[in-house]
């Protein structure tokens, strides 16, 4: 929802202050419109319908995947792509995948978005659409469902568009995602690792990392050459001496590029054990030349990081049946 559009509507119709509040708390908690806030008189929910999108974000698709997963493809006002996913595990978590900007400026080769023409900055009322979608339940047909984790890991460098990330993180507590349960994923874009230091909220940085060789990261990620990785890490580690909380690792692995015995053992070299934990991801293809590395070879890659006393996981394959990988549904539409 557009909020200054709503103060204004809220300020011409000469309601007092407390109904922007009343407003807000409703569409957090995941009613679908206007007309479910019962405490507002019946003919201000009439005229804020008319006068007010209840969405900045226009749904153009949505799929489900056998999973549980579920993907939703919007558009803006303007007409720019938008990608949301919600991640539904076992455990019950009903985690949030956002996008920051549509399209990237950056040129990762192996991500669809980054091989998308850059629309723009997504405000922060775009940014929290997307939350609120999932919120209310659209994809699943059963009113309101709680969601409480958020990973900025969609279309987008968020800390290239950070003020509006933040300011859309500081409403997420109210749908149910504490800033402990938010994370904010960076190929390494320093002036935001630093400003996301000096914040008070307790956000996760991760850090898209992908190969600890400078050469071949400058490769797979051209941003490498303007902050290469041994300058990215130093910020990382003054996030962590501030926040006092773990950096995440994300190492997407491609077969025969960067998943090899050596590359483990380089990558052990660079990270401090106490301040990273590694998250090795399945390469989902997406129409690049790159292919994924093979479950032996993560196996053996990981084997090695926890012999050179790494804390590893591998991340689990979500909604491959629904393109979910970042931008693969905005690629193909
Ligand atoms: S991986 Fe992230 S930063 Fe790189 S091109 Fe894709 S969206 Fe942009």
């Amino acid at each position: 929802m557009d909020f200054g559009l709503l103060h204004r509507t809220l300020t011409d119709l000469g309601q007092p202050a407390y109904r922007a509040r009343q407003v807000w708390r409703w569409t957090a908690q995941g009613a679908a419109g206007f007309g479910d806030m019962t405490n507002l008189p019946r003919a201000l929910r009439d005229a804020l319908a008319q006068r007010v999108p209840f969405s900045s974000l226009t749904v153009d698709r949505q799929a489900r995947s056998r999973d549980g997963t579920v993907k939703a493809l919007f558009h803006t006002h303007d007409g720019r792509a938008v990608e949301a996913v919600l991640m539904v595990y076992d455990d019950g978590r009903r985690s949030l995948c956002l996008s920051s900007q549509s399209g990237c400026p950056l040129t990762c080769s192996f991500c669809a978005t980054g091989q998308m023409r850059f629309g723009r900055n997504l405000t922060a009322d775009e940014i929290l659409d997307q939350a609120l979608h999932f919120r209310r339940g659209a994809g699943e047909g059963s009113g309101p469902q709680p969601v409480d984790h958020a990973v900025f890991m969609g279309m987008g460098e968020p800390m290239m568009n950070l003020e509006a990330v933040l300011a859309a993180c500081e409403r997420l507590p109210d749908l149910g995602i504490s800033h402990r349960r938010t994370a904010i994923s960076t190929v390494g874009w320093i002036p935001g690792i630093e400003r996301l230091r000096d914040t008070p909220m307790p956000i996760r940085l991760a850090l898209s990392l992908h190969a600890a060789d400078e050469a071949l990261r400058s490769e797979l990620m051209p941003v490498n050459d303007r902050h290469p990785l041994s300058d990215v890490l130093a910020a990382c580690r003054s996030y962590y001496e501030r926040k006092r909380r773990r950096v995440f690792v994300e190492y997407v692995m491609l077969a025969g590029v960067n998943d090899s015995h050596v590359q483990a053992d380089q990558l052990a070299e660079v990270l401090d054990r106490r301040m990273f934990k590694v998250n090795l991801i399945p390469y989902n293809p997406t129409g690049s030349p790159f292919r994924a590395s093979s479950r032996k070879a993560i196996d053996a890659f990981k084997a090695q990081l926890e012999r050179r006393g790494l804390d590893v996981t591998v991340r689990l394959t979500r909604g491959r049946d629904i393109d979910a990988a970042c931008g693969q549904l905005a690629a193909r539409a």
